[in-house]
């Protein structure tokens, strides 16, 4: 054989951690499951991982809640349960992989590290090419000292030190080895474990972006180095309407029915601040308004509740992975003064939007008794609708 053997592809596994309970970020559920830029933690990870080119399969080692909330895994994934320890968990999940070969290639994870991306699995993946461990590590930017009892002690020379991420390149076979052996010893990596038995340990560089979820103070810095600005566009729109004021109709206004000598005319309820929200929101989605959705031709929308149109809107917008992030609706009237309904109002379209109150706006003008609102002949309504959608 003269030819030169091209190298073997190899079989690349990933081992994604997320059993921990997140005790010390102090969130009412584990970590992992935190909402971080669109997702949860643990999907940053998974999601990466797994559309890895060249993985052919992965262990997510989560408790039973995460893992509930983490299916369907993708393909080629299995699920194991954690430990008391990191090691154990470790363990557990190379069980799982007792019919990979050694020389296949094993990523471990932390899903504490959402900000995992291809380009450092790629420099992991090389330095295994002379090396049967490699970790990713970047360089300390503070002054280090000695301290205790409150006093700074002797300067420690940081140029020969760095700080560890995962996710840690083994081969598999290196690092079954190096759980078999482990004395039991709590390791806060596989590195170290690896390193015990005398096996060399490469070194690539680490990003930033693989900064530790700890405390609940890392979820802002995360979503700055994860670039929310990149993941979601704002989108604004507005409504306006008006409906005609009569004697003897109930009146509708932003969810409500408000007391009053006349009421609006319409096909529906003409609840007059409804329809301009919905069709604030149908407009920074770009989807029509709210005729197009509810035409007037139709019988069935006669007398309509309004709610059921805003509700509308607010499906539209999940529909589109998006989230409402504020609506402010000002009510043009004369007369019934909404002042003293604009709590209700705001509590009303919150909850028909299933959204914090906090995130609605209610105002309420005359217009110093001029045109057709001033001489009591009809309501107008204004709104705005801001959210946030998926870039496309
Ligand atoms: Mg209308």
């Amino acid at each position: 054989m003269t030819e030169s053997a091209a190298p073997s592809p190899r079989r690349v596994a990933a081992i994604l951690l997320a059993g921990g309970r997140g005790l010390r970020a102090g969130f009412g559920r584990p970590k992992q499951l935190e909402w971080l830029c669109g997702k949860p933690v643990l999907r940053w990870s998974l999601d990466v991982l797994a559309g890895y080119p060249g993985l052919s399969g992965g262990v997510l080692v989560a408790n039973h809640d995460v893992m509930a909330a983490t299916y369907p895994l993708p393909e080629g994934w299995m699920a194991a349960d954690p430990g008391v320890e990191r090691q154990q968990s470790v363990a557990n999940a190379l069980s799982a992989l007792t019919d990979w070969p050694d020389d296949a290639v094993v990523l471990v994870h932390d899903a504490a590290r959402p900000g995992v991306d291809s380009a450092v699995v790629d420099r992991l993946l090389a330095a295994l090419d002379g090396a049967d461990a490699a970790i990713p590590v970047l360089p300390v930017p503070d002054t280090l000292v000695e301290a205790a009892d409150g006093a700074a002690g002797a300067v420690v020379a940081r140029d020969r030190l760095a700080r560890v991420q995962t996710p840690q390149a083994f081969r598999l076979g290196t690092l079954r080895r190096a759980h078999a052996e482990a004395s039991g010893a709590a390791a806060t990596d596989d590195a170290q474990l690896v390193r015990s038995l005398g096996v060399s340990v490469a070194t690539v560089e680490g990003d930033a972006r693989l900064h530790k979820l700890t405390y609940a103070a890392d979820m802002a810095i995360l979503a700055g180095l994860l670039g929310t600005k990149d993941m979601m566009r704002t989108a604004v729109g507005m409504g306006y309407d008006v409906h005609r004021l009569v004697e003897g109709k109930p009146l509708w206004i932003g969810g409500i029915e408000i007391a009053h000598s006349h009421g609006l005319e319409g096909h529906s309820d003409a609840d007059v601040g409804l329809h301009a929200l919905t069709d604030a929101i149908l407009g920074a989605l770009g989807d029509g308004d709210i005729g197009d959705h509810f035409p007037p031709s139709d019988p069935q929308w006669r007398g309509a509740a309004s709610h059921h149109f805003l509700s509308f809107a607010g499906e539209r917008v999940a529909a589109n992975g998006g989230r409402i992030g504020h609506l402010d609706l000002t009510i043009i009237a004369e007369a019934p003064r909404i002042g003293p309904h604009r709590v209700a109002i705001r509590d009303r379209i919150a909850e028909i939007l299933a959204i914090p109150a906090g995130r609605v706006s209610v105002k309420a003008t005359t217009t110093e008794r001029l045109g057709f609102t001033g001489r009591r002949e009809g309501i107008a309504a204004q709104a705005v609708a801001t959210i946030q959608l998926p870039e496309t």
